[in-house]
């Protein structure tokens, strides 16, 4: 049987480009040739692991496209959808990278891979790889929950049916009890305007039925209930074949994800081998998520209140922080590290001294949480974030709440000090906090199993190669 060609498709934004990146390694790691579609501007957060992997023997490679940003009104420096200059920009940078369908068309001619696995955000990727009778993967890069849940509510509706922004509705027709109110929303999912954004947001969801299937940077045994809902009741073929960060196993992996850090990683290791067991909390928010500057303050009053040691990591730079309380680094020295900039975030939550996550509840975030064994305090600020916070809080049992009432995209607000202290302290001392650790231990554990021979990340990449080998074998 001859071998595979899969091209993988990420949406240019780090919290798509980074899975995708760990799953195009897997499929190179199980004798498939991954060839990684993407523009100039994002080609070095791919480079260092490709050519790595090529090295090793492993059939790998980066095949670019020009971003046609200027040709629909975007700035030249606008390659990336956090370089987006305000949220009004969304539309155009979808409508640039729709303008992407000819030149992938052209690879495709050129290349006759066997599957192409495209963002849910390329909707129009299905249609291109038709043409030539490619089977199309979308990856969404969230977890089985939350497309059941926003399923869900885009069929019910159930934030009509409450008589405040803040009273809790359940989300219907779920495996599991899901609350959350109106705010907790995205107000596009709320709105009933019909706009070219929730058009497009329409076609997403309509790729689903039309596609080959789904691939998801999840594991069985971690939402096993909505696994079988996504696949029996709303009848869509999938396939689990995560945690893909459990792939990164050396430092150097683990150290170089997305962008290059901000800190030294044997410094930053060094700094985490001189604390105990348990004795640190890590707060990071991702790459996108938006804090009002009087937000940042609230939580650095927080973080100092709770008196735990921290690696706390903030994205903008010094000079632009006003809203840091006076003092803060003075009175904190020694107690706590902060990175400015982007963090090693998987080595760092490997490290044995790390004993919470404070997280926005990104699903590759999320994911790493799980995979590293550690409580988690929850504090999603949009996107599909809220729903990531249930399954840890409502589900597993693994993290408890900050208390975060609203979506935003940006400017993020409204929750005090002493919430923050409290959920620190409950994920790091005392009695409640032993159980919520050995609940998330126990998750680590199946987690690593999934990925292992025989495991059920394993056996799902399995029966798709082979379903892959097949089709390639009858066309
Ligand atoms: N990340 C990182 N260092 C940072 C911030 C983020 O390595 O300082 C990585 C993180 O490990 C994760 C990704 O960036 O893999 C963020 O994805 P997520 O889905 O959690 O959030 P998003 O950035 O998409 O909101």
């Amino acid at each position: 049987m001859g071998e595979l060609h899969v091209f993988f498709f990420p949406m240019l934004a780090h919290g798509h480009m980074i899975p995708t990146l760990d799953m195009a390694k897997l499929f190179a790691s199980r004798g498939v040739k991954a060839t990684i579609i993407t523009t100039p501007a994002n080609q070095p957060v791919f480079s260092k692991a490709v050519d790595k992997y090529t090295q090793l023997g492993f059939q790998m490679e980066i095949r670019l496209l020009e971003f046609p940003g200027v040709e629909v009104g975007l700035p030249e420096s606008c390659q990336r959808l956090d370089q987006i200059p305000s949220d009004d920009g969304l539309p155009t940078f979808f409508k640039a990278c729709a303008l992407l369908q000819p030149s992938l068309e052209e690879l495709l001619q050129e290349l006759r891979p066997d599957c192409l696995v495209a963002d849910m955000f390329f909707p129009w990727a299905t249609n291109a790889a038709a043409k030539f009778d490619i089977p199309r993967l979308i990856f969404h890069g969230i977890s089985h929950l939350a497309l059941c849940a926003m399923q869900s509510l885009g069929v019910y509706k159930p934030f009509n049916n409450v008589s405040s922004d803040s009273e809790l509705f359940t989300i219907p027709n779920l495996p599991h009890e899901l609350k959350l109110t109106r705010l907790q929303v995205s107000p596009m999912e709320r709105s009933e305007l019909e706009t070219p954004f929730t058009e497009f947001l329409k076609r997403v969801s309509e790729s689903e039925d039309t596609s080959y299937g789904v691939i998801f940077n999840s594991f069985y045994e971690l939402e096993p209930d909505f696994v079988e809902h996504y696949k029996n009741v709303l009848g869509r073929r999938a396939w689990s074949v995560g945690p893909l960060s459990l792939y990164n196993r050396d430092v150097e992996d683990k150290a170089e994800r997305g962008k290059k850090s901000a800190i030294d990683e044997h410094e930053c290791l060094k700094w985490l081998d001189s604390k105990n067991p348990h004795s640190v909390v890590y707060i990071c928010f991702g790459s996108v998520a938006n804090f009002a500057p009087s937000q940042l303050h609230e939580m650095a009053m927080g973080i100092e209140a709770s008196g735990l040691d921290f690696v706390w990591v903030i994205r903008n730079k010094r000079e632009e922080e006003k809203w840091m309380p006076e003092g803060f680094e003075e009175r904190t020295k020694g107690k706590g590290l902060i990175i400015r900039g982007w963090a090693p975030q998987v080595l760092i939550l490997d490290h044995e001294a790390v004993g919470a996550f404070v997280t926005h509840c990104g699903w590759n975030s999320t994911l790493e949480g799980i995979s590293a064994g550690v409580p988690m305090v929850t504090w999603p600020v949009f996107a599909e974030q809220f729903l990531n916070e249930k399954l840890m809080t409502d589900v597993l049992r693994t993290g408890t709440g900050v208390g975060s009432k609203e979506w935003k995209r940006s400017e993020s607000d409204g929750v005090k000090r002493e919430a923050i202290a409290e959920a620190m302290k409950k994920v790091m001392i005392g009695e409640e906090s032993e159980e919520i650790r050995s609940r998330a231990k126990a998750m680590k554990d199946k987690a690593k199993k999934a990925i292992e021979e025989g495991g059920s990340s394993y056996l799902g990449l399995s029966s798709l190669l082979d379903e892959l080998r097949a089709y390639h074998a009858k066309h």
